[in-house]
């Protein structure tokens, strides 16, 4: 059992800054005080002008265990995900082995996580050609979404489905009011010829945004064809955002999200050979990255994320620079906030804006907005405290992922993370990692209305 105080003269409660003291007893926010509060016999944790914020929820995260653990696992990415002030992640069903396509795979990876979730992790399950019979099952067994790619996925054993496969099971999504989210990606031949694959630009070149849009006005198609739930994954194209926009308005079962790098890195700053800054969709140019940020700060996303996804040096083809032999995804779970933020504050971005895109608003889109993502009176006591204008450099020795590769590496950022609560426990002190195997593992409840979702051990 724990209890304790903590105090700033900057708690983020509902959309602004106040000073306040929060209350926490045993795993939730038992009470929030205006202003400095003291309470007898209680361990009282004053963190000045620091930010006090909801806990970040990163809803697309891939940790790869079991069956390529070597690439991440729970145990690494957890670890990371802490000392980056995420509390809560959701796990893609891709790219462990096996995939998260049936329950008998949902199980296996729950054995898998066991012991070694150092914050809160959910699950999304897959679709594939010829698993519709399993859809239900994995909704059932508490996924928070069901995720499919239009285009070749990266990974044999999670081949692409077509719009035929995702009418066949829209039925059941939307039976259960179940989130269908797809990576957008159409192919087609309409590219160039490829000369040097050593060549960013050519790379671009080779993922053009038609392929985003052609993917998306199929995802909006079955969107209002279905009238169900559907989210666009990482948004790289620029080209896509009016559509998106007009549809938004027609309805709300249609969300949208972007990634820390898509908002970061510009593709003419991007030398070649360097597939570190591989992903797919591409990161684009300069003139389209300002209009993704444009419809960020207009509050076209729903929410933001790391899509984090590595892979071993020699997969990322770090040695030889061959972009299109390399694995496609970026490292970067452990710094999504500075990131976001540092970039974010030369294009005009408030931080009453970007947190909720961090908390409040990927608790929504999963459906846990009733416990977490908001510094609430009953909500669970997940909370990062940082201070938005403490600068540094990220070094190897800071990455808790389980390889050091990745893009930002010797960034200078701002935003430092310092302390980080996982239901009511420190996890973090001083940018430390203090308590481990504090997260829980989360399940979606489809079965009654009085829970959100309920967790194992
Ligand atoms: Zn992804």
């Amino acid at each position: 059992m724990t209890e304790f105080l903590i105090h700033s003269k900057r708690c983020f409660i509902e959309g602004q800054f106040i000073e306040a003291t929060l209350h926490i007893k045993n795993q939730s926010i038992f009470d929030v005080y205006n202003s400095i509060h003291l309470v007898d016999g209680l361990e009282f944790l004053d963190v000045d002008n620091s930010i006090v914020m909801p806990g970040i929820i990163d809803a697309h995260v891939h940790i790869n265990e079991p069956g390529r653990t070597h690439w991440e696992g729970f145990e690494t990415a957890t670890k990371a995900a802490a000392l980056g002030g995420v509390t809560t992640l959701i796990e893609m069903p891709l790219n462990a082995n096996p995939v998260t396509t049936n329950v008998e795979a949902f199980k296996i990876k729950q054995d898998a996580s066991k012991n070694k979730l150092h914050v809160n992790c959910g699950f999304y399950g897959g679709v594939i050609p010829e698993n519709s019979n399993d859809i239900e099952g994995l909704i059932k067994a508490g996924v928070f979404g069901i995720k499919g790619f239009l285009t070749h996925s990266g990974i044999d054993e999670f081949p692409n489905i077509t719009k035929e496969e995702l009418e066949a099971i829209a039925p059941i999504l939307k039976k259960y009011d179940c989130p269908l989210l797809l990576h957008c990606e159409l192919t087609d031949d309409d590219v160039p010829k490829v000369n040097n694959q050593k060549s960013y630009q050519e790379y671009l070149k080779s993922r053009p945004q038609h392929w985003e849009t052609n993917a998306i006005d199929l995802a909006l198609e079955i969107q209002k064809k279905f009238d169900i739930k559907v989210h666009i994954v990482h948004l790289s194209a620029s080209e896509g955002i009016e559509r998106i926009k007009k549809q938004k308005l027609e309805s709300s079962n249609l969300t949208v999200e972007t990634c820390a790098h898509y908002l970061f890195f510009n593709a003419e700053e991007i030398p070649d050979a360097s597939p570190i800054y591989k992903c797919a969709p591409p990161i684009r140019e300069k003139h389209n990255n300002d209009l993704l940020w444009e419809y960020l700060l207009n509050e076209g996303f729903n929410f933001l994320s790391s899509d984090h996804s590595p892979a071993p040096p020699e997969i990322k083809k770090l040695e030889n620079g061959n972009l299109f032999e390399a694995w496609g995804g970026i490292a970067g779970l452990q710094f999504t906030l500075p990131v976001i933020w540092t970039e974010g504050k030369k294009q005009g971005l408030t931080l009453e804006k970007l947190i909720p895109l961090l908390t409040s608003q990927p608790a929504n889109f999963l459906g846990l907005e009733n416990k977490k993502g908001r510094l609430k009176k009953g909500f669970d006591a997940d909370i990062t405290i940082w201070n938005e204008n403490e600068a540094f450099e990220i070094s190897e020795k800071m990455i808790a992922h389980r390889h050091k590769a990745t893009p930002y590496l010797n960034h200078k950022l701002k935003g430092k993370i310092i302390h980080t609560f996982v239901n009511g426990v420190q996890v973090v002190e001083d940018s430390s990692l203090k308590n481990l195997n504090m997260g829980k593992l989360l399940l979606k409840n489809q079965n009654t209305d009085n829970a959100d979702y309920y967790e194992l051990n």
